[in-house]
């Protein structure tokens, strides 16, 4: 694979960057936010249904699914200058990137048609519902239950942090359908309607604003759910997360290097850490191109996800630190304001930092990481 100004990419590029240019809402269409992952006004569901209509929301898939058959060079260049002028495809990310995804991935030619095409077309809005209480970083200890019951399971149990599900229509749920066989197996995939009688949705407030409303504790009691609704094979649930963390992954790190040039950009000064910053940047993108141009390789996107995430936390330390009682001023504007992207930019320096845990936390801790790099690729003991 060749990276760089490969005729048939920059030509990919400019073409996107013409559409850009001509249909990209203007920021007074745009003013109503969105107030969670699953939230999308009216304007942001029409700005990704035209994405889908014109081939520009998922490049690598055909046509049919809002795609235009992309090669991986060309899906970089999309991610790079979606990034560089700081536009969302989707202000449902989960739906578009993980659940959507699976749904192409695993499920039949009707599930693609009922579920997939719709969240494509911001028709419906999806979250995701790994996580429990007990099984975060062990996702394959979850207890929600799923009982066949004729045509239907009957789903008891709790799961936590599921980003938006408050407003969302549907959740791919991880349920456990055999409690006997080991734990990574014996795990099923559910679309759940969240309109379904027995689910019940508690937003609650993360550590950036009380007023943040994104995660959500739910809870299934007794809830019927049509075996048609079943994604992939039974039991092979766990095929199914790795395929749909995988789909997050592959790219993940160049939404890290996006937030690095935003702080090499937004920085309150030149201090030491900023060339640290500059380092790490440039490190990452590095790395990140060399992996790409190797195919994939599993655990070295673990090194990529944790040197991304952590220099941005480190940064966002630093210039915290150094902001002292002013990094606190809420809404201090720490950067300008870019109405195509959620308003991370707008925020106080402390905002910045908390939301950082994001990046190290979500979609594998950075002590999950750094254990996948000592055991796969410095080959340690366990
Ligand atoms: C912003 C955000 C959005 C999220 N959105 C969703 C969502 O939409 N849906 C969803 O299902 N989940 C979501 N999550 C949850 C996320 O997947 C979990 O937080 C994550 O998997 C970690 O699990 P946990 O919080 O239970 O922590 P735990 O697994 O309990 O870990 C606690 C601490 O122990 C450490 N630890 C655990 N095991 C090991 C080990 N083997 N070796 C070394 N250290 C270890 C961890 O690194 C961590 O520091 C989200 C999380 C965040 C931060």
């Amino acid at each position: 694979m060749k990276l760089g100004t490969d005729p048939e990419v920059e030509k990919f590029r400019a073409d996107l960057a013409d559409f850009l240019d001509t249909h990209l809402p203007s920021e007074a269409d745009a003013m109503p936010r969105s107030r969670s992952s699953s939230d999308m006004p009216e304007w942001a569901r029409t700005w990704q249904r035209t994405l889908f209509d014109a081939g520009w929301l998922l490049p690598s898939q055909p046509p049919e699914y809002g795609g235009r058959n992309a090669t991986l060079p060309q899906q970089l260049a999309y991610l790079e200058e979606l990034a560089r002028r700081r536009i969302y495809q989707s202000f449902n990310p989960q739906g578009l990137g993980i659940i959507a995804a699976s749904i192409l991935s695993f499920g039949t030619d009707e599930q693609k048609r009922r579920w997939a095409v719709p969240i494509l077309r911001a028709e419906i809005t999806a979250s995701l519902g790994m996580s429990e209480p007990e099984a975060g970083s062990d996702l394959a200890g979850l207890r929600t239950r799923a009982v066949p019951d004729g045509e239907h399971f009957v789903v008891n149990g709790q799961k936590v942090w599921t980003s938006g599900a408050h407003d969302a229509d549907v959740l791919l749920t991880f349920v456990r359908t055999d409690p006997d066989a080991p734990k990574h197996q014996g795990i099923s995939v559910l679309l759940i309607p969240t309109s379904t009688e027995g689910v019940t949705r508690r937003p609650f407030a993360s550590i950036a604003d009380p007023g943040d409303l994104d995660f959500n504790e739910v809870f299934f009691t007794d809830v019927r759910v049509p075996r048609e609704n079943l994604i992939g094979p039974l039991h092979q649930g766990w095929t199914v997360a790795n395929g749909s963390l995988g789909h997050e992954r592959t790219l993940l790190w160049l939404s890290f290097a996006e937030r690095l040039d935003d702080l090499i950009r937004d920085a309150p000064s030149r201090e030491e850490w900023y060339a640290t910053l500059l380092m790490d940047a440039q490190a990452l993108k590095l790395l990140g191109y060399r992996q790409l141009s190797r195919g994939q390789q599993p655990a070295e996107l673990s090194v990529l996800k944790l040197l991304g995430s952590e220099a941005v936390q480190t940064a966002s330390l630093r210039a915290l630190e150094e902001r002292g009682a002013d990094a606190l001023v809420h809404p201090a504007r720490t950067g300008p304001y870019s109405h195509m992207n959620n308003d991370a930019f707008i925020t106080s320096w402390f905002e910045r930092y908390v939301r950082s845990f994001a990046g190290t936390i979500a979609g594998g801790t950075s002590e999950i990481q750094r254990n996948i790099i000592a055991e796969r690729l410095l080959g340690l003991p366990r």
